[in-house]
């Protein structure tokens, strides 16, 4: 008696659980033209508790981006029609998607594709062939980024290892010990820090720590990282180069 009541208790939290599980991951728009991709994509984001939508085709991808407002898009950039690129391009352009989080899917050697797609704006991608379980945390990754409030991480302290940036105080601490790093140096890691694990191109580092008294150019970006990874010791490691496309902080 006793018993069947228990299982009975525990059938009803299963499906409790069930139930509230799907509604907390959110909604992606897979763009993908490949059947088999789509059928493992989709198999593993639903398994995940992710709500999942699929555009063969970058036309139907904008018209499904705008009508059914997807907290992601997973894009991949080789389509039929308008390509990946496009799609990036437009959706950040339209005032009802501009802020849409987008995770490209390329294939290995299109390193000038990612570095146009992240400069128009995609917030990361995923290179083929990709094992679901990273693509799924990757995604959640993103969404997470994407949901915390910029006001708040501007200036809190933001820790990897023994690595502290420290905003409000200017300063770099690893291990405790503050480092000593000029203001180009000091910018290159708060910006990557600010958005730890997304990957900036070198353009995107000159844009963020351009300014009074810097002048950085994309060929010096690298001279820059080599001087700070240096002065940070042990916790320069963190700092990774990402081949052919620009460095990021590691997310840990
Ligand atoms: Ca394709």
């Amino acid at each position: 008696m006793a018993a069947t009541r228990k299982t009975a208790k525990a059938r009803r939290s299963t499906r409790a659980a069930d139930l509230a599980e799907p509604a907390s991951r959110g909604h992606v728009l897979v763009v993908e033209d490949e059947h088999d991709l789509q059928d493992l994509l989709r198999y593993n984001l639903e398994r995940e508790g992710f709500r999942v939508t699929v555009a063969g085709r970058g036309e139907e991808a904008l018209q499904l981006a705008a009508t059914e407002a997807p907290d992601l898009v997973l894009l991949d950039l080789m389509l039929p029609g308008i390509d990946g690129l496009e799609v990036c391009r437009t959706l950040r352009n339209d005032g009802s998607t501009s802020t849409m989080p987008i995770v490209m899917l390329t294939a290995k050697g299109e390193e000038a594709d990612i570095v146009t797609g992240l400069e128009l704006g995609a917030d990361d991608y995923i290179t083929k062939p990709f094992s679901p379980r990273v693509l799924v945390a990757r995604l959640k990754a993103v969404m997470r980024r994407r949901g915390e409030t910029p006001s708040r991480s501007e200036d809190a302290s933001i820790r990897v290892g023994e690595l502290v940036v420290d905003p409000q105080r200017h300063e770099v601490r690893v291990s405790g010990e503050p480092i000593s790093l000029t203001l180009t140096e000091f910018r290159i890691v708060q910006t990557l820090a600010r958005r730890r694990g997304r990957v900036f191109t070198r353009n995107q580092i000159v844009e963020a720590v351009q300014g009074d008294r810097v002048a950085v150019t994309d060929r010096s970006v690298d001279v820059h990282v080599v001087s700070l990874r240096r002065k940070l010791g042990s916790a320069g490691r963190y700092i990774q180069t990402v081949r052919g496309v620009g460095y990021r902080l590691e997310e840990t």
